[in-house]
Formats: structure tokens, sequence, C-alpha cells
């Protein structure tokens, strides 16, 4: 076998979430991932055993050139205030920005992945007036910079690879890592934000279980209504790229069968929509937010005839919990 990838992960201006979702990992879980890609943990905050003097001496020798590594990911937005300093996070024990430090090691690597939209883009870090200047890898939001510019390339020639997402998935992940590991993972495999397309391929409405009430435009008007939140309660699942309706979260289910409507988590600028997240914003009563390829007349004029075409069942059942009108074969009572 050959030497195994080293990685290490790297934590900023973020919560923490997405290491989280990745220790839920379960098809592969992360060990058996980090094993079947022959990746070997220099040092990850969580996970390792290594601190203090021991893990700031592995990052100093890796920033120095002193230990070679495969893959950097970074975990968190890049934080540069106050005024440019970034002293509103300091590596522990150094003295030194952690900003300083993650672009030290960046440039020793030979692909960096930010993994989530705060290491991507900013995200919700960069919310607001963004007081702690916060930025993502490649991005400032939708444009192109943050803390190593549009023009990085890892020593592999990879562009910063966006694995966005509030947090991620785990499959998002251990799918891009066993690719890499591979040899398969190709700029042609990223989207035009540098997200996989293994997973940024799909819209999140493709497999919602809500389907049915969009295609009649039989729509939810509280929390917890079983229609399609499209209408009313803000859902950008025909718009946003993931495959959160095809892969299940934790084995079962996704923000919509929680009774969530998408907030489109994996794009810049997500955290600043506008609007309140579970509102959909409208003109003249047509949903600003059209889905994705659609034209507006097309929209409107299909909406309108699906909402006379809409069976009872699912008119009644989309503004309840449950359902109170159920399907029925009409061979047996002839109704
Ligand atoms: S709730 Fe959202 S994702 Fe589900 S069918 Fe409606 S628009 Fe699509
Ligand atoms: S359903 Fe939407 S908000 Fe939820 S994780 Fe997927 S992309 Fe993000």
């Amino acid at each position: 076998m050959s030497a195994p990838l080293s990685l290490v992960w790297l934590q900023s201006g973020g919560c923490g979430g997405c290491t989280l979702s990745l220790l839920g990992a379960d098809a592969p879980d992360l060990l058996a991932t980090l094993a079947a890609a022959n990746v070997d943990v220099l040092w990850h905050p969580s996970l390792s055993e290594a601190s203090g003097a021991e893990a700031r001496t592995l990052l100093a020798d890796i920033a120095g050139g002193r230990r070679k590594v495969d893959i950097v990911c970074l975990e968190g937005s890049v934080i540069n205030g106050p005024a440019g300093s970034g002293r509103f996070h300091m590596a522990a024990g150094t003295g030194e920005p952690m900003r300083d430090l993650v672009a030290a090691i960046c440039a020793r690597a030979g692909v960096v992945i930010a993994v989530g939209s705060c290491a991507a883009f900013g995200g919700i870090t960069a919310g607001g007036d963004n007081h702690v200047e916060a930025t993502g890898l490649s991005y400032d939001g939708t444009a192109p910079g943050g803390l190593l510019g549009p023009d990085f390339r890892g020593q592999g020639g990879l562009p910063v690879v966006n694995i966005a997402g509030c947090p991620i998935h785990p499959g998002w992940f251990t799918d891009t890592l066993l690719q890499y590991a591979a040899g398969a993972l190709t700029r042609e495999d990223l989207d035009e934000w540098e997200r996989p397309l293994a997973y940024t391929a799909h819209l999140v409405h493709h497999g919602c279980a809500r389907n049915e009430f969009y295609e009649f435009k039989a729509s939810a008007e509280t929390p917890g209504d079983m229609g399609c939140m499209m209408e009313n309660l803000g859902c950008k699942g025909t718009q946003a790229r993931a495959d959160c309706n095809i892969r299940a979260w934790n084995g079962s289910g996704s923000c919509l069968d929680g009774n969530y409507a998408c907030i489109n988590c994996t794009a810049p600028g997500f955290e600043e929509p506008g609007h309140a997240f579970a509102v959909t914003p409208k003109v003249g009563g047509i949903p600003i937010g059209l889905p994705t390829d659609m034209p507006k007349a097309w929209f409107v004029a299909l909406a309108s005839l699906s909402k006379a075409a809409t069976p009872k069942r699912l008119r009644e059942n989309a503004t309840r919990a449950t359902p109170s009108v159920l399907p029925h074969d009409k061979r047996r009572d002839g109704k």
C-alpha cells in the first residue's frame, strides 16, 4: 500500500457543527472512511489527543514546510477583525492570528477543503454587520477573494474545494475525501462555486416528500402543516443545490421532513436573504424566488392551473399536521 495521505483540520470562526455532523457519518462512518481512503489525521482539534505545545509544534512544522501535509481542511470562517488585524481569533499560545497560521498551512497543502459555508463563503459568521470581518477561504460572500484569493491552487492544482452547507452532510465530506484519495477529484467535478457536483448536481426539491403538494400548489400555512412550504413559509428547495432529500441525514429525514423550510444553506450569502427565513417574499402574490430555470409566466400559468385542479385530499391535508383525507380505492366503495 502507498504511503497514507496526511490530513490536518483547522477551526476558526464557526460553531463546530460541521465536525459534529461529520461524527454522525454512517455509510461509511468516519473512521471507516479514513481507513478506506488511507488517510492519516495528523491533527483535528476535537479528535486528536495532542494539545498545547505538542499541537503548536506540529502545526508550526507543517506551516514551516518541515512536515508534509496532503489535505488541509478549514472549518469556520476566516476572522480578519478588528481592522484587518485578525486578532479577534488568536491561535492559542502563539501570539499570532489564526488567519495567518491558516494561510501558511494552506500554502503547503496538496488540496485545501473549505468545510461548511463559513469556510467557503463567510457564512453565518459574516452575517449582519460582520463586525468580526469574516470571509471564506476563496470568497467573501459571492465575491471572489477571501483569505487565499480566487487564483489560489493547492499543490495538486485544484482550487479550494468548497463543501458548502450549514452544516455539511457528513456524506458530502466522506465522498469528497474518498474521491480525492482515489485521484479522481478534478476541476470538472466541481460546480461554479467549486462545490462538489456529487451533491450539488441535485436540487433539494428532488425527492422531497411534499412534492405531491407542490405539484398542485397545495401549500402549508403554518409550521408543521403537511403542504409545500414554498408559497408561504420560505422554502428555497427549488433553487437550493444539494441532495438533502435524496441522501438521508442521520439515517432518515431532512430539514423538510422535520418541518423546516430549506434556507439554501449551501449557497453563498444564504445568511442574509433580505427577509425572514420562514417567510416567502412575494410581489403581487407571486413568490420572488421562483424555481431554478422556470420563467415567471410559466410558473404563474402552471400554478393557476394546478390550483384549479387540486384534489380535495391535498387541499385539505396541506394545512394539517396529519392527514384528514386519505387515499382510497374507488373499486371498494364506488365513491
Ligand atoms: S417544501 Fe420545498 S423542497 Fe419540498 S416540495 Fe415544496 S418547494 Fe420543494
Ligand atoms: S434542506 Fe436546504 S437548508 Fe436544509 S441542509 Fe439541505 S440545503 Fe441546507
